[in-house]
């Protein structure tokens, strides 16, 4: 039987939160399309990860056990996925829509003739074809896209967009596969990989809970109130651009089209305007809660629930109703 392939993205030798949610995406698809679900492992571990991607639905994991995988950058995954989807001539490839995934997406669709869609938030199959439905302008509009007939869909997923859920399958089988590297795969060693979340923060590419602050916040002192906010909620905290220009907090947890895309379940958005180059971030966040003391500020148009106020009254009562809830 065909297979739907869902490339694993791992850390420490499990598998992390979004490969569970993509195994969920492609489960809800596989039985319309007629194929099996089939995880993609791509270095040292997937042994020990076979029981749980077994029970999110995996029937097999396709596995290179090879540390040049993540060794060098990007390429030797490239390379590995190529020559795996040559051996077994898949019905697709889906793939968290990280920006360091992407570009391995990207450089596989060209080498093999596929088609890239980025940040899905929905799947189906119309007359027996991927279909992958995303927001866009902020969302106001919803797409329907699949790849040109012929070529391989490419699929990026959206965290958060599905559910992971076990469904109680046996271990994933393991299935290793070979990989022969090109010495070009081998020119730009991985040589330090440090681990910026913090420590006590989910990072705002993977929380389910982001609150997010903006120039409204009036400076860096602001997000000491965020950061108990999210404390409170086990969120993460993100920022407008004006917010990291103003060297407010770091250019990392830059939400926007040139920051971080996130798509949490719940958007927290203080003092930020919602222009639409921030939009573009945070767009397929699930709910949208927005803060800001101007009733016009365009955020308001895509907020499930708006406070028009000063954050700096809003958002303390907000910190002691959830303090007095937890007692
Ligand atoms: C090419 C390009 C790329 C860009 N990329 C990004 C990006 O990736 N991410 C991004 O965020 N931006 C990006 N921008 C910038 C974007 O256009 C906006 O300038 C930026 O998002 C504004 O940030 P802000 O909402 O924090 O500030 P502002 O737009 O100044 O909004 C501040 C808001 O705070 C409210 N406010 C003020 N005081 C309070 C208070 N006490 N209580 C409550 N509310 C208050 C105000 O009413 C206002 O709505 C980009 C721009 C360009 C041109």
């Amino acid at each position: 039987m065909s297979e739907l392939l869902v490339l694993v993205d791992h850390s420490g030798g499990q598998p992390r939160k979004i490969s569970l949610q993509l195994l969920a995406a492609a489960r809800a698809v596989a039985g319309d399309l007629g194929v099996d679900v089939a995880a993609v492992w791509l270095g040292p571990g997937a042994a020990d990860a076979a029981g749980v991607l077994g029970a999110h639905g995996a029937a097999r994991v396709h596995h290179w056990d090879d540390a040049d995988a993540k060794g060098f950058v990007t390429v030797p995954q490239v390379e590995a996925l190529e020559q795996l989807v040559a051996a077994v001539a898949p019905a697709g490839v889906l793939f968290a829509s990280s920006n360091h995934v992407k570009d391995v997406a990207a450089r596989l669709a060209v080498r093999v003739g596929g088609g890239v869609i980025t940040d899905a938030t929905g799947l189906a199959v119309d007359g027996g074809a991927l279909v992958a439905t995303k927001e866009v302008f902020g969302g106001d509009v919803i797409t329907t896209s699949r790849v040109a007939d012929g070529a391989l869909p490419i699929v990026g997923i959206a965290s958060n967009a599905f559910a992971a859920e076990e469904v109680g399958g046996a271990p994933a089988e393991l299935v290793p596969f070979d990989v022969t590297l090109s010495d070009a795969a081998r020119t730009a060693p991985v040589t330090d990989v440090v681990q910026q979340a913090s420590a006590d923060r989910p990072d705002i590419a993977e929380a389910a809970i982001v609150v997010s602050g903006g120039r409204g916040l009036g400076d860096a002192s602001g997000f000491s109130l965020l950061e108990q906010l999210a404390d409170l909620l086990g969120g993460g905290v993100g920022a407008s651009r004006a917010a990291t220009d103003a060297g407010w907090y770091p250019h990392r947890y830059q939400i926007g089209q040139t920051g971080r895309t996130i798509s949490p379940t719940l958007y927290l958005g203080a003092g930020i305007s919602g222009a639409i180059q921030h939009r573009a971030g945070m767009q397929t966040s699930q709910y949208v809660v927005a803060v800001n003391k101007d009733p016009e500020a365009p955020i308001f148009q895509i907020a499930d629930f708006g406070v028009v106020g000063d954050l700096h009254q809003v958002v303390p009562k907000l910190i002691a109703a959830l303090e007095a809830r937890r007692g």
